[in-house]
């Protein structure tokens, strides 16, 4: 199957739309701005004859693929985001399409300095000769999602157009705000009607993403002490001091910027002290929910430490849940990922099951009932300017996808 050419144009069509999701926006969508691809994307589904095309007052663009075997087959669902990262300039996007790389240095604005290569970015190397995209330095892609998007819409239209490939029903979702982590906090589970679904929202060629971190916030609060500072002797507590001492003492090997693969960490995101008073938030992860329980008994351990070190202080510590690793729901039902393996395998790649060091739209899905694992786009170094994305892996993971629609309905 080549479809690279369909790839590339939905792919430079969907980035030039500016859809930059605001973290601080209290509106869903958060920006107006994504409900104009939405209603591109939900047009471009009618044209290719998909039913049951959607668009939501929320923003949620959804559609159906039919069936094309009889007898009930289990229903399957594929989903993209429309947003891209808050984090990088996503207005203006012009994608450039580097043919055919051969291994060297791919410029990708000489006026910026911006320069991609295998010194920078060990990943690309394995992809040789492919058809690399990326945007022009003062941008991000934006394959991060809508390289996502374009896959599942040429997946949909190839499958409509080929009635002779045996599928079950396929559910199409385009959701807006992943990036700022509420993605799916009004999508309707029941409605879209799937029995599993995936997300086309991964990375690097062949991987594919069934676990999610376990991850709670943790709330620190000192309440000191304020006493002139000339007669403070054995009467201040400097709640300032007491918090930075308890944050200083956190082990330096489990911060994010010390662990990768499956270690976990304990970050500090927000310090606001004075003397009378200090509050500090921050994240603790872990893929294993009793390693990240423990993490939270030895931060205790610090605090129960200080409480004795500083009597006059009055020290709390709490931790809330954020969300859990969704692999806990999803090996509940092993063909979800059996499938998957098959398909990739179909594709003739070698599947590897990467541990994703955050949380997906699929992680909040499985909790909702929704079993759903994440398959690759072909892409890399997300949410910047050296964002890049093979046109060839992108091509790879439409396979995936229509082997996957056939394996279903085996
Ligand atoms: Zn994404």
């Amino acid at each position: 199957m080549q479809l690279k050419t369909e790839l590339y144009r939905r792919l430079e069509r969907y980035v030039k739309v500016d859809t930059q999701s605001d973290e601080r926006s209290g509106t869903f969508p958060s920006t107006h701005r994504q409900l104009v691809l939405a209603r591109m994307l939900a047009d471009e589904l009618r044209a290719v004859g998909a039913k049951k095309v959607r668009l939501d007052r929320y923003g949620y663009v959804t559609a159906e693929v039919p069936a094309t075997v009889k007898g009930r087959k289990p229903v399957i669902g594929l989903l993209a985001h429309m947003d891209t990262a808050p984090a990088a300039p996503g207005k203006g996007v012009k994608p450039q399409l580097h043919r055919a790389w051969k291994g060297g240095d791919i410029v990708i604005s000489r006026r910026l300095g911006v320069v991609l290569n295998v010194r920078g970015c060990p990943e690309l190397a394995a992809h040789k000769g492919e058809d690399i995209v990326t945007a022009s330095g003062d941008t991000l892609l934006g394959a991060d999602d809508k390289a996502g998007l374009a896959i599942i819409m040429t997946a949909a239209e190839y499958l409509l157009k080929h009635p002779e490939v045996p599928h079950g029903t396929l559910k199409i979702g385009f959701t807006p705000d992943e990036e700022v982590g509420r993605g799916v906090e009004h999508f309707d589970v029941k409605a879209f009607g799937a029995d599993a679904a995936y997300t086309v929202d991964g990375d690097v060629t062949g991987t594919v993403e069934e676990e999610t971190f376990n991850a709670d916030g943790l709330t620190l609060k000192v309440a000191g002490k304020s006493v002139h500072p000339g007669s403070a002797k054995n009467a201040m507590a400097n709640a300032a001091r007491v918090a930075a001492e308890i944050v200083a003492s956190w082990p330096e090997n489990l911060l994010p910027e010390t662990t990768e693969g499956r270690e976990g960490f304990v970050m500090f995101t927000d310090i606001a002290a004075e003397t009378e008073k200090a509050e500090v938030s921050g994240i603790v992860r872990d893929h294993d929910l009793k390693k990240l329980k423990a993490m939270e008994r030895q931060l205790e351990a610090i605090v129960a430490a200080a409480r004795l070190k500083h009597p006059l202080a009055k020290i709390e510590l709490s931790f809330k849940e954020q969300y859990r690793n969704m692999k806990a729901v999803i090996s509940r039902r092993p063909e979800v990922m059996s499938n998957l393996l098959a398909a990739v395998r179909a594709a003739g790649l070698t599947p590897e099951i990467k541990p994703v060091r955050g949380g997906t739209d699929g992680s909040r899905l499985s909790f909702m009932g929704l079993p759903t694992p994440n398959v690759f786009t072909g892409g890399y170094n997300y949410h910047g300017r050296y964002e890049w994305v093979s046109l060839d892996g992108m091509n790879k993971s439409l396979e995936v996808l229509i082997n996957l629609a056939r394996k279903w309905a085996e």
